[in-house]
């Protein structure tokens, strides 16, 4: 049902307030790592408006590798991000790790993320399938691209159409960076499937300095889209600060791929 051979023109989806994503414009999404603060809400929210960003990204259930890390604020913390998002016209991309959090979350998402850990827990993808919900799909940490169109499969098979594909990097041997951002995802899933294919340049390289390289690179190689990580204070983060952009240069990130994409 995802494929091309299937149905040929690109699927666009709307989120709402004439907020939509697919092929014909290239969409931004952009947040910290994790929900920490009102006031760190305020400031990313007004970062945002100041640059013309519509969807702000922000994890309150968050998969760490650690027990012991920061895990997220929960859905108190959903209802404040939503809340401040909603009065500002901002819509909202988080995270759904469960199929119990499913029910108590929709009401306060615009999208559903489901992260690269998450990637094949097929009964999630089921659930997110029968919730009528845009969902953002992450590659799985070492998941080929067949297993990706296959879990994207998953939802559209229950009936929910409102599908993006993300490539987030991939594990490999090299070690000099956190993942291996793999941009030939780019073209080939933009040819196999009509679905949306948004570009992670924050968990692809996980290098702070080469975020703006890369999401460049992602623009030209036909990416719908970028989410990336952006904080008022990446040093002080409560997780990811290493590839988190400060405002300075998530401002000139999105200006430079605006530039890139009217070269297209
Ligand atoms: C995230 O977006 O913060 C995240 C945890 O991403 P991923 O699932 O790609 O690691
Ligand atoms: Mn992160």
């Amino acid at each position: 049902l995802i494929s091309r051979k299937w149905r040929v023109e690109p699927t666009r989806i709307d989120i709402g307030d004439g907020v939509v994503i697919g092929e014909g414009s290239f969409s931004i999404m952009a947040g910290p790592c994790s929900i920490e603060s009102e006031q760190q809400i305020q400031l990313v929210v007004d970062h945002l408006k100041a640059n013309d960003v519509k969807i702000m990204r922000g994890g309150v259930f968050k998969p760490r590798s650690s027990p012991y890390a920061f895990r997220g604020l929960g859905l108190e913390g959903l209802q404040m991000f939503y809340r401040i998002c909603r009065e500002n016209g901002i819509k909202i991309i988080t995270e759904v790790m469960q199929v119990s959090q499913i029910k108590e979350m929709i009401d306060y998402v615009d999208v559903f993320q489901v992260g690269a850990r998450n990637s094949q827990n097929f009964n999630l993808l089921d659930s997110l399938g029968e919730a009528q919900k845009p969902v953002l799909l992450k590659r799985g940490i070492s998941g080929t691209l067949e297993e990706l169109l296959q879990a994207a499969e998953y939802i559209f098979s229950n009936g929910n159409e409102k599908i993006m594909l993300c490539e987030r990097g991939i594990r490999s041997y090299e070690n000099a960076y956190r993942n291996v951002l793999d941009l030939n995802a780019v073209p080939v899933l933009k040819a196999k499937t009509h679905l949306p294919v948004i570009v992670d340049p924050s968990h692809g390289i996980g290098l702070r300095a080469y975020v703006e390289e890369m999401s460049l690179a992602a623009v030209m190689a036909g990416a719908d889209g970028v989410i990336y990580e952006t904080h008022q204070k990446p040093e002080e983060a409560f997780s990811d600060g290493q590839q988190t952009l400060n405002f300075q240069e998530s401002e000139r990130l999105v200006k430079r791929m605006r530039q890139t994409y009217q070269l297209r």
